[in-house]
């Protein structure tokens, strides 16, 4: 049996830029998933996820963003692909909720370009919105945008194995134990051997983590959903990425993308999923209906009635939302790299960035405490 430096678990947003960088840097790594890279049975499909720096959600995450905005873009030189398009982020909310104040509080320490627009502004700039009220505000980042999500993984999960990493799809892991110096890792097909195990197994978590942590993820289920929309809601007529804070729930989505349709989704609420291979995939009547509410509310110019398309994803949520990086006390060599809580893709360049050094031993793990998969007890 081969034995490897690494074994990576779960090629998917994280994963596939964790194997990357440990590859890199001249260890022998071993990626395992059970689906092809760029799968839609998990968490990173649905052609978009929204980048922006300016985050309300909480001030550290700035140096990451940052960070992963310069590795987004020589992902981009290496594999001569588009993934990230700037065509702006547009946040809406009530002056004193949650979002705008975050957005601006994140942009005034960090000397971020974001502009602030009032009722009238906002009606002005884009007649597309209706319904702002006078105690809303919006905050545009120009530099937000969005990236396309599958094209994302694939080229993380391409370029590792050009960087050596051996991939191997339609596999299944069943287990893990620690045997003397090493991990015994069980597939559906045979089993591996590394140093060091790193589980970044997305809503699969709720199977694959110690008992320990899985106790503290909800496994969401999200519903995406597409309509036809008039020429002033594309992308080609300049209408960006958007976001809406409203009392009963937070709404976003993208301008259309050529026949793509224009994608519209909630943040807030999702059921809990108890079995991520199971995932009920259909059409929930009552998500459709609080979407085509909103955009009868705020949105004019779509189609509601001609959807084009819908999928469903799910999210892995801590109990603060913030995400669990790092290494697992009490096991040898044990990393793990989940509960993205529904706002991670955009970071994963950093996170797996982060994760690898510290399964190098390049850097203190107390240097992300936050984000430690610990903090919980
Ligand atoms: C609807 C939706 C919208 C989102 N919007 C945004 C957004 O706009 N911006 C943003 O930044 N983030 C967003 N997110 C969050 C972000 O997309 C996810 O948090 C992130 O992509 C999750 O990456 P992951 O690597 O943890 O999981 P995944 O990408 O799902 O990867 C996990 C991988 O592990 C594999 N795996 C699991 N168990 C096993 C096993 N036993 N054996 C073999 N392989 C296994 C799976 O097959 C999978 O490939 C959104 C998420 C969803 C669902």
């Amino acid at each position: 049996m081969t034995q490897y430096d690494f074994i990576v678990v779960g090629l998917g947003g994280l994963g596939s830029v964790v194997a990357h960088d440990l590859a890199t840097s001249g260890a022998q790594v071993l990626g395992l998933d059970r689906y092809p890279l760029g799968h839609a049975f998990g968490s990173s499909h649905g052609r978009t996820r929204v980048i922006r720096k300016a985050y309300f959600e909480h001030i550290n995450y700035v140096p990451l963003l940052r960070r992963s905005y310069d590795r987004w873009h020589d992902l981009e030189v290496q594999t001569q692909q588009n993934l990230l398009d700037r065509c702006g982020v547009l946040q809406i909310g009530p002056k004193d909720g949650i979002v705008v104040p975050g957005v601006l509080r994140a942009a005034r320490q960090h000397q971020l370009d974001v502009r602030t627009f009032r009722p009238h502004e906002l009606q002005r700039l884009y007649p597309q919105l209706r319904s702002i009220n006078h105690d809303e505000l919006g905050v545009f980042e120009p530099d937000g945008g969005m990236l396309r999500v599958e094209a994302c993984v694939r080229a993380w999960g391409h370029l590792a194995q050009h960087r050596g990493a051996h991939v191997e799809i339609g596999i299944e892991v069943q287990g893990y134990s620690h045997e003397g110096t090493y991990w015994r890792v069980v597939t559906n097909q045979a089993d591996y051997r590394s140093k060091t195990l790193i589980l970044c197994p997305g809503a699969w978590a709720s199977q694959l983590l110690p008992q320990a942590l899985i106790r503290h993820l909800q496994i969401k289920r999200k519903s995406l959903f597409w309509f036809d929309s008039k020429r002033s809601l594309h992308r080609s007529s300049g209408f960006p990425v958007w976001l809406f804070e409203e009392p009963d729930g937070v709404f976003y989505g993208f301008p259309q993308l050529d026949d793509q349709g224009f994608k519209v989704a909630e943040h807030s609420g999702g059921q809990p999923v108890k079995n991520p291979s199971n995932l009920d995939r259909f059409v929930d009547p009552n998500d459709e209906r609080r979407i085509h509410d909103f955009l009868a509310r705020r949105i004019t110019g779509v189609d509601h009635n001609t959807r084009v398309d819908h999928a469903v994803c799910m999210y892995t949520v801590t109990p603060d939302e913030h995400f669990m990086i790092g290494q697992l006390h009490g096991f040898h060599d044990l990393f793990v790299g989940a509960g993205l809580s529904g706002h991670g893709f955009k970071l994963v360049p950093a996170l797996g960035e982060v994760l690898a050094q510290q399964a190098l031993g390049h850097t203190d793990h107390n240097h992300h405490h936050w984000l430690s998969p610990n903090r919980f007890g």
